[in-house]
């Protein structure tokens, strides 16, 4: 019988003028980015604690701690490439995943769709396994303050 697990994750990062923004492995035009010691994408981050949950398998601070220079500046990417291998080092197979950014600006839907392909290509999964929504907070809080982005995210694996 096949097995299923799930995991959340969740992360924030604060934004700062003259830094690019990556979200979901998309480069985004706006005046300002994530403050990080990666490339800041705060969704990708949040995916891959998912991903890391359903396993326990802790988070990505334990797995590519910011205090190593191996980890400096590293594309988000490869960081989400390293956590689905450890997941089908152990059989175990991405069924679909569901990622929720919060930003006040600017407007993310004109890249959902090439977010939805990268992640689906680096997931290995159909497009249709990789939702993608993005919501203001109304001008609420410090997300509604423009300070940070924040993303919730939410993964089924299966074996
Ligand atoms: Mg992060």
């Amino acid at each position: 019988m096949e097995k299923i697990k799930i995991g959340n994750g969740y992360d924030v990062h604060a934004l700062a003028e003259g830094l690019p923004l990556w979200l979901g492995g998309v480069r985004i035009d706006s005046p300002v980015g994530c403050i990080a010691h990666s490339d800041g994408d705060v969704a990708i981050h949040a995916l891959c604690d998912a991903l890391l949950g359903c396993l326990a398998l802790g988070d990505i601070g334990h797995h590519f701690p910011d205090t190593s220079d191996e980890w400096k500046g590293i594309d988000s990417k490869i960081l989400l490439q390293k956590v689905v291998s450890m997941l089908t080092e152990r059989g175990w197979k991405v069924g679909n995943v569901d990622v929720t950014i919060a930003l006040q600006r600017p407007k993310l839907a004109p890249y959902i769709g090439r977010m939805r392909t990268c992640l689906a290509g680096i997931l290995g999964v159909e497009e249709d396994c990789v939702s993608v929504k993005a919501t203001t907070t109304e001008r609420l809080g410090f997300v509604g303050r423009g300070e940070g982005c924040e993303v919730w995210a939410t993964a089924l694996i299966f074996n």
